[in-house]
This record gives structure tokens, C-alpha cells and sequence, in this order.
């Protein structure tokens, strides 16, 4: 016997020329997730993946784990591969749904802490001397002999033994949800605009997983924001490395641009001067960097500079595609999604943010472009982005090794 792990992807993304390059990809995101955890083999074989570990005491849950962080992969399945033998096949289902209720891997609700079940047959192999459903029903009444708790129901069961009975036999019953999506790399690079709030890392990630590369640009006001908040920053971006590998951050000095901003520019105008000198800033690191449109954690309404009369006078900053991925969103819904990819518990550590420094008690909800180009011409902003840009920081983020 030996233990693989099978790897669903999604299927209806994968039209025609596609398909070649989306399947390359993922088996090179499969392989970059999982280095370092031992050799493995990867085999493909009929619209799925299945990773072979050469040691036994290969990390399972680890690499289970990981590779739900996979863009396009549906979900996984820790399999059992056998030998194409009905005494072999009995012999390793009892072993695995034992073992299967033992770890509590399935919810016992059944009445007297029975556990419900069936067994689930296809017969690739045409030599195989049964059929699918005799296969079925001799697995089932040996299954139902040897482990008491066992009660058949076709109809509900809480453990479905599916069995594959191809050139060797595969067993499995667990299926694990992955994240789905795009593999990371089959679409362009993006920059991301990364805070070190909650919506920014969400933001990155949705665009990641849907195929996107993710550079990320964090503006940082020393020293009216700490090393700490930067670190913060960083470590999100760790975490985001976890979905796609590595990360190159630009970490910006802000200071200058917003004493001068604060300086001369009307107060209730700070905010989206600041924003549109954000955005200047991001977009020349994205055309030196290749990448082809922004990303922010913006959402409609939700403060004063994320109105549709201040979203169009930032965008005006800039000549590329700024990506909102939470502008439909509530808060709730992206917290929701903030803890799912582990990004929350950080995000709320209370550091400031250079935002945050410098903010007007009552900002304009609804600038005019003209107003706003007006007060922004007194500022020497290309010289002030010029020099920001030259004392950019830049660090590649990588995920951390006991991940
Ligand atoms: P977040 O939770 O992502 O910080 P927010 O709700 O606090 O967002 P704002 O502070 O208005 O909203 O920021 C809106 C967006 O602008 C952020 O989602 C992020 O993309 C970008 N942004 C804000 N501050 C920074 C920063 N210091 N560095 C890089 N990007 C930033
Ligand atoms: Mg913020």
C-alpha cells in the first residue's frame, strides 16, 4: 500500500489552448507549494493530479493542508494506492475507515453512535474480474462484518468509501475543500497597495486567486509610524505568500510627501491628495515592475475616500486599471474572508497607519477634480514621488519555513 494524495482542479475554466498552460502551472504551484517537505512524484492522470511521497514518513497533514492553499485545486483527498486484488482491496478498507472513525475524521450522528456509510465503485480497469456494482456489494457486507459501528444507508451516509479500481486500486473516502479559483501565474501581475489593514490583504488575495501575480507597495511614515507597523505589513505579506510563493514588497517612505501635503493643501482635501499621491507612486513601481493594473481594499462608501465622487478623483491620478475587489462588499463579509486566509488575527493589531496620521476631522465626501488639481499644483509632487521612489525599500517575502 501507499499513501498519495489526489488533487481535484477545476475543469470548466479549461477550454481548449488554455488548458496545457493552466495544468503546467498547477503542478508548478503544486511543487513550489510543497518543497521542502521531501521528494515527491507527481503523476497526471485523467483531469487530475496525484502527488506520490517517496518516504513513508512523509508529512501528510502538512502537505494536505497546503495544498488547500493551492490556487485552482477543488479540493484533495488522502488516497491509498493498492494492488487491483478484491482481497487486497477489503483487507486496506477496513484498515482506512477504521482508522477513518478512530480519528473522528467524520461527525458520529447516527443512533447509538453508529456511523453510516456506503461504498462507491468505478471500474476503470475492464479486466478486473467483477463489476462495479458487485464490487460494491461484497466490499459492503465484509465492511459491515469486520467493523460493528457500520450501518449501510445509500441515501445520506456520513462516510462514502469510494473506490477506484483502475491499473492499481485507489481508496479513499475523505474529500477536502481546497481554494479553488486560478492558478497564481496564469494571468498578469497586479500591485497591490498594501496596508496593514483588513481589506488590502483580502484584496490581494482575491485577485491571486484568480490568476493574478501579486507584487504589493506599503507607504510608510516614519517615525510617525513605527517599525512595528511595518513589520506588521510584512508579516502580511507573509501570510499572503503562503497563496502565491513569493512576494516582492516595495515599502515606500511617506513622511515627506504628506508634511508637504498637510503643509499646503487644503485640510479637508488631505485625504485624497494623499490617496492620489499614492497611486502616482504605485503605478510608476508597477510600470517598472511589469505589472499591469492596481489593487486597493477600497469599498463603496465605506469612508470618506471611498465615495464614488472620491474614487473617481483617485483614479484620475493614474492611466492603468485600478482593481477594487471588495467595492460590492460589507466589512463582514471580507472579515469573514480575512480569517479564512489566516490574515485577521494580524490586521488588527493595533498599529497605526500612515492614513491615520495625518487625517482631516471632517474630509470632503464629495471632491471636485477640478478643486482637487487646483490645490494639488502647488505641491512639487514629481520631485517628491521621484525621491521616494529612489529610497524604496525592497524586500521579497517569502513563506515562513515551518509552513
Ligand atoms: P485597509 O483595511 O486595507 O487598511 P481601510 O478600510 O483602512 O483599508 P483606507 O485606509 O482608506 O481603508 O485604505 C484604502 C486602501 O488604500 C487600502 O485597502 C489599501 O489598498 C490602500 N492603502 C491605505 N493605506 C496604505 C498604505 N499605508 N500603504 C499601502 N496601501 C495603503
Ligand atoms: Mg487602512
Amino acid at each position: 500500500m501507499k499513501k498519495v494524495i489526489l488533487i481535484r482542479y477545476g475543469e470548466i475554466a479549461l477550454k481548449g489552448l488554455n488548458r496545457p498552460t493552466f495544468e503546467a502551472k498547477l503542478v508548478n504551484n503544486i511543487k513550489r507549494s510543497l518543497y521542502g517537505l521531501g521528494k515527491i512524484e507527481i503523476i497526471r492522470s485523467q483531469s487530475r493530479i496525484y502527488v506520490e511521497p517517496e518516504n513513508e514518513n512523509y508529512d501528510y497533514d502538512l502537505a494536505i493542508e497546503k495544498l488547500t492553499k493551492v490556487f485552482g485545486v477543488i479540493s484533495v483527498s488522502p488516497v491509498w494506492k493498492i494492488e487491483s486484488d478484491m482481497e487486497e482491496i477489503k483487507k486496506h478498507s477496513v484498515e482506512m475507515l477504521k482508522d477513518i472513525i478512530n480519528r473522528n475524521a467524520v461527525a458520529r450522528t447516527g443512533a447509538e453512535g453508529t456511523v453510516t456509510f456506503k461504498v462507491e465503485t468505478k471500474r476503470g480497469n475492464k479486466r478486473f474480474p467483477m463489476k462495479s456494482p458487485e464490487i460494491s456489494a461484497e466490499l459492503g457486507g465484509f465492511l459491515l462484518e469486520n467493523i460493528p459501528v457500520l450501518k449501510v444507508d445509500v441515501n445520506n451516509p456520513l462516510i462514502i468509501l469510494f473506490v477506484e479500481v483502475r491499473e492499481s486500486t485507489y481508496i479513499y473516502s475523505e474529500i477536502i475543500p481546497a481554494s479553488g479559483g486560478l492558478p497564481v501565474g496564469t494571468n498578469g501581475k497586479v500591485m497591490l497597495l498594501l496596508s496593514g489593514g483588513i481589506d488590502s490583504p483580502v484584496a490581494g488575495w482575491m485577485m491571486a486567486k484568480r490568476g493574478a501575480v501579486l507584487e504589493a507597495v506599503h507607504f510608510h511614515s516614519y517615525p510617525y509610524t513605527s517599525e512595528r507597523a511595518k513589520e506588521k505589513v510584512i508579516e502580511l505579506a507573509r501570510i499572503l505568500s503562503n497563496y502565491c510563493y513569493n512576494i516582492k514588497l516595495h515599502i515606500v517612505p511617506f513622511t515627506d510627501i504628506q508634511l508637504e501635503i498637510n503643509d499646503k493643501c487644503p485640510q479637508d482635501e488631505l485625504t485624497i491628495i494623499m490617496r492620489r499621491a499614492m497611486m502616482m507612486i504605485a503605478e510608476k513601481i508597477a510600470r517598472a515592475n511589469g505589472a499591469l493594473a492596481l489593487v486597493t481594499g477600497e469599498s463603496l462608501g465605506q469612508v470618506a475616500s471611498q465615495t464614488i465622487e472620491s474614487l473617481y478623483c483617485t483614479d484620475s491620478a493614474v492611466n492603468m486599471p485600478i482593481f477594487r475587489p471588495l467595492i460590492g462588499m460589507d466589512k463582514n463579509d471580507v472579515v469573514d474572508i480575512a480569517r479564512k486566509i489566516d490574515t485577521f488575527e494580524t490586521s488588527i493589531l493595533p498599529y497605526e497607519d500612515c492614513c491615520t496620521v495625518f487625517v482631516a476631522k471632517h474630509p470632503k465626501t464629495k471632491p471636485k477634480l477640478p478643486n482637487i488639481l487646483e490645490s494639488e499644483s502647488v505641491l512639487n509632487l514629481e520631485e517628491l514621488i521621484e525621491k521616494a521612489i529612489e529610497k524604496t525599500e525592497i524586500l521579497t517575502i517569502t513563506p515562513a519555513k515551518k509552513y
